[in-house]
């Protein structure tokens, strides 16, 4: 109950993972690309960037040493070995969001999601899969960004990534990027006018 006064509710954390190449990023990107008001979590990694991408705005390029580093001193609400390559998503960022009742977004893998969802069970959990995994395995060959063998190796963790669901609080389908943004804009949008948030 309240006294007429809505009180100030805390931020929400949305999580959107889901197999590897099922298009988070660019999904990621459409839906930033709204006006929803969220702040995306920059993440950590080591891998080099690729053409284009920018320090502090895509990811934060570090060396493995630092991220070892940064690992041992807590800096990290969740980290992961994905493909050869570590991930991280910076504490601070996220809590002081959250405190100050900002929505924030984090795109990261199903490993990360798992331990997020240890430390914020009430967070959104949304899984984003691909159509069928023959056309997963078409636009990881289409983006280019990997070898044969990478893409083997992803395609081979698709069964296990895809049991992974059961964890999740809602399944948005990627076949059309601006459909599926539209689905988490509906999901956002909903979940922020729970009376239990308040
Ligand atoms: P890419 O290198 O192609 O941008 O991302 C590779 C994978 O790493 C994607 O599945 C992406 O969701 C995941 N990823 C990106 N940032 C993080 C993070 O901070 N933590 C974890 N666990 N995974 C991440």
């Amino acid at each position: 109950m309240h006294d007429g006064v809505l009180p100030k509710r805390k931020g929400i954390l949305f999580v959107i993972s889901g197999p590897s190449g099922v298009g988070k990023g660019t999904l990621k990107d459409t839906l930033l690309k709204q006006q929803i008001d969220i702040q995306y979590s920059v993440s950590a990694t080591t891998r080099p960037p690729r053409p284009g991408e920018v320090h502090g705005e895509h990811y934060f390029f570090l060396s493995k040493d630092t991220f070892c580093q940064l690992v041992e001193q807590g800096e990290f609400l969740e980290w992961a070995l994905v493909y050869d390559h570590y991930y991280g998503t910076p504490r601070s960022f996220v809590l002081e969001n959250l405190q100050k009742g900002q929505d924030v977004l984090l795109e990261i893998d199903i490993q990360g999601a798992r331990q997020i969802r240890h430390q914020f069970p009430e967070g959104v959990f949304i899984f984003i899969a691909p159509p069928d995994v023959q056309e997963l395995a078409r636009r990881l060959r289409k983006r280019g960004k990997d070898s044969i063998e990478a893409i083997e190796k992803r395609l081979s963790s698709y069964a296990e990534e895809m049991a992974q669901l059961q964890h999740y609080d809602y399944l948005v389908v990627n076949d059309r990027v601006e459909a599926a943004a539209e689905k988490l804009v509906a999901i956002m949008v909903a979940e922020r006018c729970r009376v239990t948030r308040l």
